[in-house]
């Protein structure tokens, strides 16, 4: 497999960007080899500069649940060329994209709109402070939630990858503001509130994890968590950056049942453009300002491209419902099967193979994996023209573009790797 010009763009690209990318993953540091410098994508392929081609299990990370330049995506934002990019002033869409979230997912009676996930989390956390007059939060290791300073305690994506705890840069009187605690352990969160509860003001879970590998919560967990913050006036926060709209169109929280009082959404509301949302219950809503004290701004929030490219996106899915049931039946068909020392674990469209025996049920349990082992089938894989993440602690996505051959061709690579490894 040639890589000539991604190698002599990569070593260009480190004199003036650090690390020679623009979010950590992407520099391969985990898997060891070049990252692939990538010129264009169509459906579930995309082509690096040297001509290769791959299945894209990344697909940006999650947002491209219809594929790479998926029509009615392309089609919306020519439309929005037509009439101006951004004005810095209400526009109809906005208002749209609001309503059409809210009816998908109905504990988001209101929305703001926010250009990025950790925008959305950040200003989550500042309205449930604001709205409790409380400052500790509860996360969960591997959980991760952007890189908004007290949430990068034991966080999961790249500081998992890269095995960085605690980084540089954050002050520790923000870090002592967030409580870290087991992922899927009630008794951890009833000692944490038994001890802290009146200062405590949300609890924040992605609730199918994503960011230490495909991490599903246990039965019962996601209920125990509601029905804890309710009883100690805290709020429950769902970031559902990466599973909005993907796991289910409801999101997560449609799958199991629960009303958060706040959420986020990012990724999938963009449709591959820089959009995310925070909101939920109308009376902690109103507290933000124009509307309430509790201040958030922001000068392209609510960007006509984005919000065009993200209605064309979730428009799409709302007509077309049984995507989702071709997600869940091709993905289960790609994680049948795993061979001994694998485990697989998988939310619809989402999963994660560990290289562990497991089960895995949270970060103690995923960081026993062999990413050595991981390095050798992300590379095996390359080499057969399938595009997955550059590490063993994120979440694969499979997109409707995927088509039964990809899943195949995908499927004919792994099997092959477990046969001669
Ligand atoms: C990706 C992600 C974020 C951060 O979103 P950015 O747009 O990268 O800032 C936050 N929370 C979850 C659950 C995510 O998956």
């Amino acid at each position: 497999m040639k890589t000539a010009r991604s190698e002599s763009l990569f070593e260009r690209s480190k004199r003036s960007i650090p690390g020679g990318v623009n979010s950590p993953v992407r520099a391969f540091r985990s898997v060891g080899g070049v990252p692939r410098f990538i010129r264009r994508g169509d459906g579930s392929r995309i082509v690096d500069e040297d001509g290769n081609s791959y299945i894209d299990y990344v697909g940006s990370w999650g947002p491209l649940l219809l594929g790479h330049r998926f029509p009615d995506v392309i089609e919306a934002l020519r439309g929005v060329l037509e009439t101006g990019t951004s004005f810095g002033a209400p526009t109809e869409g906005e208002v749209e994209l609001a309503e059409l979230i809210r009816e998908a997912v109905p504990s988001m009676e209101m929305t703001r709109l926010v250009n990025s996930g950790t925008e959305a989390t950040m200003s989550a956390l500042r309205a449930a402070r604001g709205f409790t007059g409380r400052d500790l939060t509860i996360k969960f290791e591997g959980c991760y939630h952007g890189h908004v300073d007290s949430l990068l305690v034991k966080a999961g994506s790249g500081m998992a990858t890269l095995a960085i705890t605690d980084t540089v840069g954050v002050p520790a009187a923000f870090a002592a503001t967030t409580i870290a605690l087991p992922f899927n352990s009630i008794s951890a969160v009833e000692e944490a509130f038994a001890r802290h509860g009146h200062q405590i003001a949300a609890v924040i879970i992605e609730p199918i994890a994503g960011n230490m590998g495909c991490v599903p919560p246990l039965a019962g967990y996601l209920q125990a968590l509601r029905d804890i913050t309710a009883r100690h006036g805290a709020l429950l926060i769902f970031d559902e950056v990466m599973t909005g709209f993907r796991v289910a169109f409801g999101g997560a929280q449609s799958i199991h049942g629960i009303r958060p009082d706040l959420s986020t959404f990012g990724k999938v509301i963009g449709g591959g453009l820089p959009i995310a949302a925070y909101g939920g219950r109308a009376d902690i809503m109103s507290r933000i300002a124009p509307a309430g004290p509790i201040y958030q701004a922001g000068t392209l929030s609510g960007n006509p491209m984005a919000v065009a490219a993200g209605l064309a996106m979730l428009r799409h899915l709302k007509a077309h419902p049984e995507i989702y049931a071709q997600l869940e039946a091709r993905a289960a068909a790609l994680c049948a099967n795993p061979p001994a020392g694998v485990t697989v674990n998988r939310a619809g469209s989402m999963f994660t193979l560990f290289f562990t025996g497991g089960p895995v049920t949270g970060w103690d349990t995923a960081k026993e994996s062999d990413t050595a082992r991981y390095a050798k089938f992300f590379h095996w894989m390359l080499e057969h023209g399938v595009y997955l993440a550059p590490s063993q602690f994120e979440a694969a996505f499979l997109s409707a573009s995927h088509s039964e051959e990809d899943i195949a061709h995908t499927a004919g690579a792994m099997r092959a790797f477990f046969e001669q490894t």
